[in-house]
């Protein structure tokens, strides 16, 4: 991640320890204050705003994993944990993962969540994971996040207003909104020093181990992962950047959670199976030239030691790196070994993958298959239409893409490749339209904005008119209503 959004990231961590000292809420929105409106009124509308911001941001970072199928499954995990959140959380928790193998977890504002893939491949279970997720979204529940980009900015008026500012300079259509975030990250390194107050951590730990407990995860994860992660700082002393730095582990907090623990009578969990193939490719994405070869040998002893899913997934990386490799014939080989202990939608993902070395078609018609098998997963139907496209059958990847996009409204990806379909069909009104719902969901309403015009520039047909112009009229009542909202933000 950039090093400016993955300080955004920890200092917003941070600064909740001056979050801590202050009550937050203290001020009522809409009353008149001394100067920018921040601090303690930063509600949760442009809590989300600003995130957005920093997200539209992050995703063109070459570390951002731009990845559906384990954005899904960790987004799902996220959200499991959170539908069991002691207190409802002002926020939609999303979570994306962090091309870096340093193993660490940041929160940034508006619910969205990164993990790094060294910390999903240090996890030895899913409840270790959950653990740590389960912390950050105890951070979220507390308001810890937005209360300390407030507090931080009532001290320094720095972070929301020159985000703020970027964002309203971007909205009237001038100015950079990367200079922005950059200007914001450079602010937010100040306190860097500063780390989550102990009552923080506490508060954090106490609401996670109850959304794991109820959301059917042994609570135990929490304690085996912290301990990993004590450990792992303890090797890494001086370099920085690591999680303790950011959430400081301390043996109080351990004894803490194995108190809970010994109060608890011995969980059943239920993992999903699917954690150990995100892990594995996890794995392979962070893997680097030279790295391939000790992955190669990890796969090799957890296929030769361990049975069921993880068996399963190792046997998927040892698929995936004889295909990178350009050995198809031992890769198929791997991949039916992995199948024959377990089924996944990675394992078809990958099935589809390999097909396409044959030819075209027969990948699309092994992408019909998975999708058959797995009609929830959007890793595999963003392979089901990327198999259409290159097959050169684009009216049925539109037709697939459309009913993508009615099953995930929220997954703005789905409208990109739909938009790519369209174009190459010729149908230049619809191509605009559909970037311009990838645009308004990502929060660039602007060049959304650009879209929509030009659409309706190229339409000829009297009613499509009509319905572009309402488009463009309620895109730009959003335009408006952002402005009014972050007005008041701006530093004065
Ligand atoms: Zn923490």
């Amino acid at each position: 991640m950039n090093p400016c959004l993955r300080r955004i990231g920890q200092t917003l961590c941070l600064s909740a320890a001056l979050a801590c000292a202050f009550p937050a809420w203290s001020q009522p929105m809409g009353l008149p204050s001394m100067g920018a409106a921040s601090a303690s009124e930063l509600s949760p509308l442009v809590e989300h705003t600003l995130g957005q911001a920093i997200m539209e941001q992050g995703r063109h970072d070459p570390t951002y994993i731009a990845d559906l199928d384990i954005n899904q499954y960790l987004t799902a995990l996220g959200r499991k944990l959170a539908a069991h959140a002691p207190q409802a959380l002002s926020q939609t928790i999303t979570v994306f993962a962090v091309r870096d193998p340093a193993i660490n977890a940041f929160a940034l504002p508006g619910g969205y969540i990164g993990i790094n893939s060294g910390l999903v491949v240090a996890a030895q279970s899913e409840s270790e994971l959950a653990g740590v997720l389960a912390h950050e979204i105890g951070h979220v529940m507390q308001r810890h996040i937005a209360r300390g980009i407030a507090q931080q900015s009532q001290g320094t008026g720095l972070m929301v207003a020159t985000l703020v500012g970027a964002l309203l300079a971007a909205l009237a259509g001038q100015g950079d909104l990367a200079m922005g975030v950059a200007t914001f990250g450079q602010a937010a390194t100040i306190d860097r020093q500063l780390g989550f107050s102990r009552s923080a951590e506490q508060e954090a730990d106490r609401a996670g181990f109850q959304m794991m407990r109820q959301a059917g995860f042994d609570p135990r994860g929490m304690l085996d992962m912290f301990r990993r992660l004590m450990n792992a700082s303890r090797l890494n002393e001086g370099t920085g950047g690591g999680y303790a730095s950011t959430h400081p582990l301390s043996i109080q907090r351990l004894s803490d959670i194995e108190n809970r623990l010994a109060e608890l009578p011995p969980a059943a969990a239920h993992p999903d199976p699917e954690f150990w193939f995100v892990r594995a490719r996890l794995a392979l994405l962070q893997a680097r030239g030279g790295a391939d070869e000790r992955l190669r040998q990890t796969f090799k002893s957890e296929a030769r030691d361990r049975q069921g899913s993880r068996k399963a997934a190792a046997l998927y990386g040892l698929a995936w790196l004889d295909w990178k490799a350009g050995q198809a014939e031992a890769a198929r080989q791997q991949l039916e070994a992995a199948r024959a202990v377990q089924t996944a939608p990675q394992l078809d993902m990958l099935d589809v993958r390999l097909a396409r070395a044959r030819s075209p078609s027969a990948a699309a018609d092994a992408s019909a298959q998975a999708w058959k098998r797995w009609p929830q997963s959007q890793g595999v139907a963003d392979e089901r239409a990327r198999a259409l496209q290159a097959a050169g059958q684009d009216q049925a990847a539109v037709d697939f893409l459309k009913a993508a996009v009615r099953q995930w409204p929220d997954t703005p990806e789905f409208q990109q490749l739909l938009s790519n379909s369209l174009e190459r069909l010729g149908d230049k009104v619809q191509a605009h339209e559909a970037m311009a719902s990838y645009f308004e969901q990502t929060g660039a309403l602007p060049t959304a904005m650009e879209h929509l015009q030009q659409a309706r520039r190229l339409s000829k047909d009297f009613y499509e008119q009509s319905r572009l112009d309402m488009r463009i009229r309620a895109l730009r009542d959003s335009l408006e209503n952002q402005r009014a909202l972050l007005e008041p933000y701006k530093k004065k």
